[in-house]
């Protein structure tokens, strides 16, 4: 295997190829910055495709859409050149992140269903009016206590 070095345009920190995984830790603390370049864009994808396995790049657009991994790479050409004249058609990238990482979502271009929000909804907090029964101070019988 050739020994290559992969510098990352997402964080700007060099590594070397096959020995991601712990200087990738590090990098996904900036993993959210905003897209403002070509070169942004392309580190971007291509360390998601290089770092993340079992995770897919999610691209967030200029109008709130969100971009599946596989149209960020099937209309690479049209997001980099939204994103190099700064276009708001809909098709500048001006943030990602990883699946794991967003919200229920699903892409803009072909419809996938990136995130479902099945799960999300299992973790939300239930308030119904059993809050009320759980309170201490008004469960229980208050009349006993003062005989
Ligand atoms: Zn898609």
């Amino acid at each position: 295997m050739n020994e290559r070095f992969f510098l990352s345009e997402a964080d700007g920190h060099l590594y070397r190829d096959g020995d991601l995984s712990a200087p990738f830790r590090k990098g996904m603390v900036k993993w959210n910055s905003r897209i403002k370049t070509v070169s942004d864009l392309k580190g971007l994808i291509r360390a998601a495709d290089r770092a993340f396995g079992g995770t897919s790049l999610v691209l967030i657009m200029d109008d709130g859409e969100t971009l599946c991994n596989a149209c960020a790479h099937s209309e690479f050409r049209r997001i980099a050149e939204a994103v190099r004249d700064k276009d708001n058609t809909g098709w500048r990238a001006v943030s990602a992140c990883m699946d794991n990482e967003t919200g229920p979502c699903e892409c803009a271009n072909c419809g996938d269903i990136i995130v479902d929000d099945e799960e999300e909804a299992d973790d939300e907090p239930n308030f119904d009016d059993d809050f009320v029964d759980s309170d201490p101070w008004r469960g229980g019988p208050e009349g006993d206590m003062f005989g």
